[in-house]
Formats: C-alpha cells, sequence, structure tokens
C-alpha cells in the first residue's frame, strides 16, 4: 500500500480545507496558487487534491484514489517538478495538451511545483490558458513566494496559503512517519511549522558536528580580519549554507535562552553557549538574528553563497562590539 506522508496533518490544512470545499461545493476553480516553502506538505497537498477531484471523499482507498497514488492517472500531470528552465516549447506542449479531450472524460489537472524557477516567457505563455480556461481543466500552481510570479498569472489564480503547522503537530507526523521520538523532537523544535525541514534536521546525522563548526566560528570570530579565512570553510558551501543559517539560528536562541535563564535546546553544548553569550549580548543577539533572516533571503534572490557568508560575519563582527554589555 502506498502511504501517503502527512496525509493527516496537509489535510487539516486550511489550504486543503478550502479547496475541498470548492470541490464540494461544485466550484472547484480553474486555477489556484499555493505559497508555501514545504516541499513535503506541497507534495502531499497535490496528491489530496488529485484524490478529491476523483473520489467525492477523497478516501485515499477506492481505485482512483489509488491511482492517483501510485501516479497512474493519465490526466492528472506533475510539471517543472524542480526544474529551472522549463522552456515555452515545454509550455505549449502543457497548454495544447489541455485543449484536448481528457482520456478518461473527466477532469484534468496540471500541478506546477516550484513555479517561481519559472521564467517569465513560459509564464506568459500559461496566461493565455489561464484567461480562457478550458472546461475541467485544472492548474494548481505551487510556490515558496510570489516575487517572480507574474502579477497578471496571479490576478488569474485562487491564491491560498499553506500555513506552517504547529511544532507539536510536526513532531508527532514525523514519529508517525518513522523518525525516532529524540529525533523528532529536536527535528520539530528546529522547524518553524516547516515539515521538510523539520524531516532534514531530525535525520541529520551530521547534526551534532555541524552545530560544533558554527559555536567553534562563533567564539573564534573576534575582527574582520577573521572573516576572510571562515568565509572560504565548508559550512559555507552553496549546499550547506542553508543549513548552517538554521544552526546560527538554533544556536544564537540558545544564547538568548541562557541570557535569559531559560532552559535552552542544545543542553550538550551548554559550555561553547556560555562563552558565545559572555560576547554577544541580548541585544547583539537580536541585531544577529536580524542579520540571520537578511542572508536567507538573499539566498532566495539568488545571492552567491560567499557573498551573504561575508555579509553574515562583517554583520556579526559589527553587532559584537557595537552591543557589548
Ligand atoms: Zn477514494
Amino acid at each position: 500500500m502506498n502511504e501517503l506522508r502527512y496525509a493527516d496533518e496537509v489535510r487539516r490544512s486550511s489550504a486543503y480545507r478550502s479547496i475541498a470545499a470548492d470541490i464540494d461545493r461544485g466550484e472547484f476553480s480553474h486555477a489556484y496558487f499555493i505559497r508555501s516553502e514545504d516541499k513535503d506538505a506541497v507534495d502531499t497537498l497535490f496528491t489530496l487534491i488529485a484524490m478529491k477531484a476523483y473520489c467525492k471523499d477523497g478516501c485515499g482507498k477506492c481505485a482512483e484514489c489509488h491511482k492517483v497514488l501510485v501516479r497512474s492517472k493519465p490526466d492528472v500531470k506533475y510539471l517543472a517538478e524542480g526544474n529551472e528552465n522549463f522552456s515555452v516549447a515545454e509550455m505549449t506542449e502543457v497548454t495544447e495538451d489541455a485543449g484536448m479531450t481528457a482520456f478518461e472524460g473527466g477532469r484534468k489537472l496540471y500541478f506546477f511545483k516550484n513555479f517561481e524557477n519559472l521564467a517569465d516567457a513560459p509564464q506568459n505563455k500559461l496566461l493565455k490558458t489561464l484567461e480562457e480556461p478550458f472546461e475541467k481543466v485544472h492548474f494548481i500552481l505551487s510556490a515558496a513566494s510570489t516575487a517572480t510570479v507574474l502579477p497578471t498569472v496571479l490576478s488569474r489564480v485562487k491564491q491560498v496559503v499553506l500555513a506552517a503547522f504547529p511544532q507539536e503537530e510536526v513532531k508527532n507526523a514525523l514519529i508517525k512517519d518513522g523518525v525516532p521520538p529524540d529525533r523528532a523532537e529536536r527535528g520539530a523544535a528546529l522547524s518553524q511549522g516547516n515539515l521538510t525541514r523539520a524531516r532534514e534536521f531530525a535525520v541529520d546525522e551530521d547534526f551534532s558536528r555541524h552545530v560544533s563548526e558554527v559555536t567553534d566560528l562563533l567564539s573564534e570570530l573576534k575582527t574582520s580580519a577573521d572573516v576572510y579565512r571562515f568565509v572560504k570553510e565548508g559550512i559555507f558551501s552553496k549546499e550547506r549554507i542553508d543549513r548552517t543559517l538554521s544552526m546560527f539560528e538554533l544556536v544564537f536562541h540558545c544564547v538568548l535562552s541562557f541570557h535569559l535563564g531559560r532552559p535552552m535546546a542544545l543542553s550538550d553544548k551548554a559550555d561553547a553557549v556560555r562563552r558565545i553569550a559572555e560576547m554577544y549580548s541580548v541585544a547583539a543577539v537580536g541585531e544577529a538574528s536580524d542579520a540571520v533572516v537578511t542572508c536567507r533571503a538573499r539566498l532566495k534572490a539568488n545571492c552567491n553563497a560567499t557573498n551573504v557568508a561575508d555579509y553574515l560575519l562583517l554583520k556579526l563582527v559589527e553587532v559584537k562590539y557595537k552591543c557589548r554589555s
């Protein structure tokens, strides 16, 4: 049997419930735009919507739902999954395909993940179809943000936000999915309600070492002259920088807990956290955390990893001295 990961949690989300209600009322829109950074949850949401489109209850057990689950329905297509080079020619194929009769005579669904990666030209190509929709043809687009989505496209779709999940729900979802409870707890605590991120943290064998790399750096980073050396380190590689930023967030969170006399998440790193707390006042931690947020935004805007690391470390040196307690 094909188990659908996080099905219960996503089924309870307001995003799923609002689209399911549209279907129940006979008002299934010709196009939706789902905003979420949670790729695993979006995958599940897509599957749940497809099941609901062909099965009144979206039961997950009948023949129709089974076909959706194993991706063998000819009228359900998943497009541009992670593909940054989706071309106008490919989009033309999609829009022409949308105009043809359904194989099974019912609805046709087109799911687009990572829509923010699509260039303007293929988006424009799709626009015409969104403006003059075909009967029983539905486009479900998804992206982490709307920043690179054409306003004309956005004006033609029904926008839905898949909100962050409560921490406790994230933990239980991971446990149900086979993650050991202590790791699920850790992943959930670091996830900011994002199931994809929670799982990454939970299964990360390298977690403890990665935290140590960040605490070592924070202990040793004294002046702007040190920045050049650290920027070259592996933790700021293109592949690791995103996770490294999460480690910085986590460590700063612990430093703040230490200052405020609250229990901290990384109890096995208490000595390192105390050393860092001596250098970073509460105000410095606040500004340092803001700098991490800025780094995330820059990465999302495709800034180069080295430049982002450079900005972060210079900023850390600056706030440490500016906010000396
Ligand atoms: Zn069913």
